[in-house]
């Protein structure tokens, strides 16, 4: 190759070059500058030799800073390298560019001139702004799976062909799976009733839905569930919520409406009538019907302030306050008011020797006072109350000769309004509140209450922790 050829080449390197050069006298004015700066800046060559100086090529930022530091700094260390400024061009516009300079000096050290250097920034400016929108993007994401895993709401992300994509904490307490097994696979396969709770068949998408409340039992237990989904585009984001609490409020609320209505009516039915018959019609009762009467009329305001006291004893024992007095007692002191209740001559108490027991005596007394009751009114024959030492506790048994309880309802008679005939066929009435109360009694005194199973009649026992 010709020397003028590497010469030539030289030249176009450094006029064409993708920097832009410029040399300049120390006080700034230019020099010397390449085509590629010329380009960059929209000046030609007479805008810039002896026409300009460095500094006025710069926006009002970068001017400062080149007085103040960057031309000090090159007096002092030679040369500055790399520091981001942006050229104002001849139409105004700007040009972001990392600028490095350096000092020629003559040979006694003086300073004659500086080349500087422009590199383009516009690439690099774009890559970082990308980088910080990637960064709050991702900050913004962990913020949402912070959130997420807060969340006391399930939410799920199922993909179009109905796989988990994504599921939170409590996803995995409300619909009973690990994210860790779920994911990846088909939530109809992952989640039970998932077909139920996402209302729609498997790969549908459902429409932007309202929330819906749908059943969705859990093994043996009843369980509710608020489900709404959402298009998300390229899948489905469930939000679910349990809502079996609330549902089981709103059940209590209407079967506590239902029992006072239809339970107090009976004997204020009866109290009014006995009163009007009284009042109206005195003089011409004999003297044993007005007893009849005033008779009917004591056991039905009885049975109206029992059904009262049972409303307000659950509902103090719902909202917690209800406190327990612990002394240490001879069993049979709780046993002794049975004695006066109507139909004492049914209930056969075996309880000869003394045993000590901790509890609250007043609660203690209620509680088997339930279970006696009970015994009376849904049998006729007689009815055993025994007591029986056990290693912790004394056991207080209730047994009658009456219909007893079907096996599958042994649990749910202690539930609140809970009753085996709601309808009152039987002609006995009662609120279903009975043993709710005696349950709740006995627990909040640290002992227990059963049904113990076996043929013939319903046989109850209380625990209570010994003395
Ligand atoms: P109630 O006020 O209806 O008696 P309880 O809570 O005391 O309410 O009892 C709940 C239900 O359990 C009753 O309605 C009844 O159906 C059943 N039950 C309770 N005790 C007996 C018993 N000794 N024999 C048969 N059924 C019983």
């Amino acid at each position: 190759m010709a020397s003028s050829e590497v010469h030539e080449d030289a030249e176009a390197l450094y006029e064409d070059a993708p920097v832009a050069y410029a040399s300049t006298l120390v006080d700034g004015t230019i020099i010397r500058a390449n085509r590629t700066l010329e380009r960059w800046t929209g000046f030609d060559r007479a805008g810039l030799i002896g026409a300009r100086r460095l500094q006025d090529l710069l926006a009002p930022g970068g001017r400062i800073y080149y007085e103040t530091h960057y031309a000090p700094l090159l007096q002092m260390q030679q040369s500055v390298r790399e520091i981001a400024v942006e050229l104002v061009r001849a139409d105004g516009g700007r040009l972001p560019v990392l600028m490095s300079s350096s000092l020629v000096t003559d040979c006694e050290g003086q300073p004659v001139a500086v080349r500087t250097t422009f590199v383009g920034a516009t690439e690099r400016r774009r890559y970082e702004r990308e980088l910080l929108s990637a960064r709050l993007d991702a900050e913004t994401r962990a913020r949402s799976a912070v959130a997420l895993v807060h969340a006391h709401d399930a939410v799920l992300l199922v993909d179009d062909e109905g796989r988990i994509e994504l599921l939170n904490p409590a996803a995995e307490r409300i619909l009973g799976v690990s994210s860790a097994d779920a994911v990846g696979r088909l939530a109809e396969d992952a989640i039970e009733s998932w077909r139920e709770i996402s209302g729609v068949p498997v790969g549908r998408v459902p429409e932007a839905s309202e929330t819906r409340v749908v059943p969705a039992p859990r093994g043996e237990h009843e369980r509710w569930l608020a489900v709404a989904a959402v298009d998300a585009g390229d899948g489905v984001v469930y939000t679910i919520r349990d809502v079996t609490g609330e549902r089981e409020l709103d059940r209590l609320r209407s079967d506590l409406v239902a029992t006072v209505s239809h339970e107090l009516r009976t004997p204020l039915t009866g109290v009014y009538g006995a009163a009007v018959t009284l009042s109206g019609r005195h003089d011409e009762l004999t003297p044993e019907g007005r007893r009849g009467l005033l008779e009917m009329l004591v056991e039905q305001t009885r049975r109206l302030v029992r059904i009262v006291d049972e409303i307000l004893v659950a509902t103090r024992l719902d909202t917690g306050a209800f406190e327990s007095e612990i002394d240490v007692f001879d069993v049979r002191e709780a046993l002794a008011v049975l004695d006066s209740t109507p139909g004492a001559h049914r209930v056969l108490v075996s309880a000869e020797e003394p045993l000590l027991v901790r509890a609250d005596l007043d609660r203690l007394r209620q509680a088997v006072g339930n279970l006696v009751d009970n015994a009376l009114k849904y049998s006729t024959g007689p009815v055993r109350v025994e007591v029986e030492p056990r290693s912790l506790f004394v056991r207080i048994a209730v047994a009658d000769e009456g219909p007893g309880i079907p096996a599958g309802e042994r649990e749910r008679i202690f539930e609140k309004f809970f009753r085996l005939d709601p309808d009152q066929r039987s002609g006995v009435s009662g609120t279903g509140l009975g043993l709710y109360i005696a349950r709740e009694l006995v627990v909040r005194m640290g002992g227990r209450i059963g049904l113990l199973r076996g043929e013939g009649g319903a046989r109850f026992y209380i625990d209570v922790p010994a003395g």
